[in-house]
């Protein structure tokens, strides 16, 4: 029994030790945890030589550094990719996702389920604004998307080999993890958890990242957008001629002709705006169905290098050489 545990790192220099002796610690307690694949997406400050300073003669390091930044999502799929032991725990590297809550999961994990998610119980180290958009995000994104997604999870979970098997066939170009392993199906169960504030350093995720985040989850999802603007295009002609009707009785029944040029401007710019909003949902999907026929790698991996020998090589893009 082998578990491994996928941390995507960003930027993440001033984390790195504490993460590391914080593992090492963990490990005491779960020794069956013995590979540590760190997925450096493409780090420009000083993470991949604190990485290997604070990992060298460990056991079970592995650091797959990307030739640039592709994003967490991607950093995430390449480490369940390279993954090769009997189940896996995504976890953020800021310790924001707690070791202890990873233990519960290895335990359930045990027991007999596959997917062992956390579930964040209620926040108060982030700021409201954002903690009420993600609330909202994820009870739209269930019901939109007829996927029985749980509430307040991230990507923190526990998954085992058969979900990695089933997650690695899934060929899309822009995953949204935490969608896609709720759509696998599979016994799930969710822990819930107090999500503390991260150790050092600062979020990598800044408001335009979550909202590009959220609408690849929604697009990918769902095409219900789409179809509300079918509905809204319905309603609104449908509205127009009860409008033409009324313009025509008053003028030429009753007599009286309307005036007005500023509220018909107004109307005019309103459902110019309509358009092209909707105009640029159509485009969302055809951008994405661009991304996905275009079938470029995902990623690319630059090296690979691993505590126990120093020997990096180049390897294929996507290629999965993991051997643990
Ligand atoms: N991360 C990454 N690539 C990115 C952005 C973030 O690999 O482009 C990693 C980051 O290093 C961290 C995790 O994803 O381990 C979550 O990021 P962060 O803690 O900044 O997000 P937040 O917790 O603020 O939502
Ligand atoms: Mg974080």
């Amino acid at each position: 029994m082998n578990v491994a545990l996928i941390i995507p790192v960003f930027n993440e220099q001033a984390v790195v030790k504490t993460l590391v002796s914080a593992i090492e610690g963990f490990r005491q307690d779960y020794p069956m945890v013995q590979n540590v694949i760190l997925v450096d997406d493409g780090s420009t400050d000083g993470t991949l030589s604190e990485l290997q300073v604070a990992t060298t003669g460990l056991i079970g390091y592995h650091v797959i550094r990307f030739s640039r930044n592709f994003g967490h999502q991607m950093a995430i799929t390449a480490g369940i990719k390279w993954c090769t032991s009997d189940a896996a725990i995504i976890m953020d590297a800021d310790l924001q996702d707690p070791l202890a809550t990873a233990g519960q999961m290895i335990e359930k994990w045990q027991e007999g389920f596959d997917v062992v998610y956390g579930v964040r119980s209620k926040r108060t180290n982030v700021p409201a604004l954002q903690r009420l958009t993600a609330h909202w995000y994820y009870r739209l994104f269930r019901t939109v998307s007829k996927v029985e997604a749980p509430l307040d999870t991230g990507d923190f979970r526990l998954i085992s080999r058969r979900v990695m098997d089933a997650y690695n066939k899934l060929p899309e170009q822009q995953p949204y993890v935490r969608g896609l392993i709720a759509w696998l199906g599979f016994k799930q169960i969710g822990i819930e958890y107090q999500r503390p504030g991260r150790i050092a350093g600062n979020t990598k995720y800044p408001y335009s990242r979550r909202l590009s985040l959220a609408i690849n989850g929604l697009t990918s999802f769902s095409t219900k957008p789409l179809k509300l603007a079918v509905n809204l295009g319905f309603l609104v002609s449908f509205g127009s001629v009860l409008g033409l009707i009324w313009v025509l009785i008053t003028k030429y029944v009753v007599g009286t002709a309307i005036t007005g040029w500023a509220s018909l401007i107004f109307a005019a710019f309103f459902f110019g705006g309509i358009q092209l909003f909707f105009l640029g949902i159509v485009g969302t999907y055809v951008a994405r169905v661009y991304e996905e026929v275009k079938q470029r790698p995902r990623f690319i991996i630059q090296d690979i290098w691993h505590s126990e020998s120093l020997d990096a090589g180049n390897v294929d893009p996507e290629a999965n050489t993991g051997s643990m």
